[in-house]
């Protein structure tokens, strides 16, 4: 490695540091995106100053290749982006794969394969192939391509752990002794295989969290590539990579009070999960000028976002109704549940696009307590994050998940199209409760009527 490319690793794995650094605040969540691409742009550059490399044109093939793939995958709507990092991680487990193949047969041929180059390339070839297949799977469930319920059979985990667990034994024969090549196939088909099946019984709704995990195995897969390839960089980026996607995995199951065993094996959404109740229930619906009025005649609002905002892409209306309001004294602050929508981040992201001010912003531990004070809590299209049977209902499927307190607020005003319940499948007793008005409809509609009541010469303060 030339100097200059071990300068240029070094400052990239810095800016790599940084970029996860600043990732955690949405006000610096811009930098981080520019210091992770100007990360990889020294990395790219570093890697082709390498002295190794005698020509650029399969270099260049690729990159164009690359670039004629990846620059549509780039403009897909946010709702997208879950099953586009889905085919992202199928690509980086292909490339592990494809590099850790490449790699075996080279060394074999040149009688280089110490017992430590087999044991990298095979979980490298594991880690990748199972990745790849793993990533498809994951973006075709979420894109609906195929079915999103669980896939369930009897002895599933048995069957799946065998295949991984063969795949393993493989590989250690081969490190044992790596000339019995026959095996280095079957090692990739039962990896690719392993993949599939893990995938299976998770339901679609599950995948953003499976997402984060397959970013988990991608990171590894980049570990062990850069072991085979003696690129550090990789090393320090794929553990990066690795850690982060775990860590991320884990808030999320902890925000859904859901352990990391049940979201990869539990099948959730596989059957009915919750206990309907059969009686019939009253709710208390109110017109977009009742809203404007009760929201004008409030001294604090917190709004609550969930899925629903991010289907109808309310954010901008929900950025006029906070303008309304704001402008007529009232303190308006935006609850925002660590799991509201169907990614992490997903509320922070559209509220950003929106430029909702981040100090307007608060987390779920810091408003619950203000919550008996506050006037309105008005609910945008979110439903479990908000649903009082988490606290109350031990037989709840979401039972022990911390909400947010909207049902302690004066009034609760939630906007949804229908009774119909959220990612849970359980019904909501926010709705049915004394202080809580429905406003039936479309979020992004529903909130434009509200904010024409507020800029007409409707209610005033
Ligand atoms: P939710 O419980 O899924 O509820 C969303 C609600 O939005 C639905 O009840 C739906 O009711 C309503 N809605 C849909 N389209 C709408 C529209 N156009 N206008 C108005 N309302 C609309 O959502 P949530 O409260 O945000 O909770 C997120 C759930 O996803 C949690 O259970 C969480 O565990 C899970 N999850 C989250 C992540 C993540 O990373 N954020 C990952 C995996 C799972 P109608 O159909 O009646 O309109």
């Amino acid at each position: 490695m030339s100097q200059a490319t071990g300068l240029l690793y070094l400052v990239s794995a810095a800016l790599f540091i940084l970029a996860l650094r600043w990732m955690s605040q949405p006000d610096t969540a811009k930098r981080a995106v520019v210091s992770a691409v100007g990360g990889m742009a020294l990395a790219v550059g570093g890697t082709l100053l390498h002295p190794e490399i005698v020509t650029y044109k399969w270099i260049g093939i690729a990159a164009a290749l690359g670039f004629i793939v990846g620059f549509p995958l780039s403009r897909v709507p946010l709702t997208a982006v879950p099953e586009r990092t889905g085919l992202s991680q199928a690509f980086g487990g292909l490339a592990a794969g494809l590099v850790g193949t490449a790699k075996y047969y080279l060394w074999l041929d040149q009688g280089e394969l110490t017992s430590f180059r087999m044991a990298v390339v095979a979980g490298e070839v594991i880690l990748g192939c199972l990745t790849c297949t793993g990533g498809l799977m994951a973006a075709g469930k979420l894109a609906e391509v195929i079915t999103t319920r669980p896939v369930t059979y009897k002895g599933q985990n048995i069957v799946s752990f065998t295949l991984l667990g063969a795949a393993a034994v493989l590989g250690a024969w081969l490190v044992w002794d790596p000339t019995q090549s026959w095996a280095f196939p079957v090692i990739i088909a039962l990896a690719l295989i392993f993949g599939v099946l893990l995938i299976l019984p998770i339901g679609g709704a599950d995948m953003p969290t499976v997402i984060s995990f397959l970013n988990s195995y991608a990171g590894l897969s980049a570990v062990a590539m850069g072991f085979v390839l003696e690129n550090y960089l990789l090393i320090t980026a794929g553990a990066l990579d690795g850690a982060s996607g775990f860590v991320l995995s884990v808030i999320m199951c902890k925000a859904m009070n859901r352990s990391v065993t049940n979201v990869l094996f539990g099948a959730f959404g596989a059957v009915q999960t919750a206990t309907q109740t059969t009686e019939q229930r009253t709710v208390k619906s109110a017109t977009a000028v009742d809203a404007a009025e009760l929201l004008t005649n409030a001294d604090s609002v917190v709004i609550i976002p969930g899925y629903g905002m991010a289907v109808a892409q309310a954010q901008h209306r929900v950025r006029d109704l906070y303008d309304q309001l704001s402008k007529r004294g009232v303190d308006v602050k935006f609850a925002v549940h660590p799991v509201a929508g169907r990614m992490p981040g997903h509320m922070n992201v559209l509220l950003a696009e929106a430029d909702i001010p981040y100090d307007r912003l608060v987390e779920m531990d810091d408003v619950n307590p203000e919550m008996p004070q506050v006037d309105v809590a008005l609910v945008i299209g979110a439903n479990d994050v908000v649903n009082p049977s988490a606290r109350t209902d031990a037989k709840s499927p979401i039972y022990g998940m911390p909400i947010i307190d909207a049902d302690k607020a004066h009034t609760v005003l939630a906007i949804k199209r229908s009774m119909n319940p959220g990612f849970a499948g359980i019904d909501n007793d926010l709705y049915y409760a004394n202080n809580t008005l429905m406003l039936f409809g479309d979020a992004k509609a529903v909130i434009g009527d509200v904010v024409k009541q507020l800029s007409g010469d409707g209610a005033t303060h």
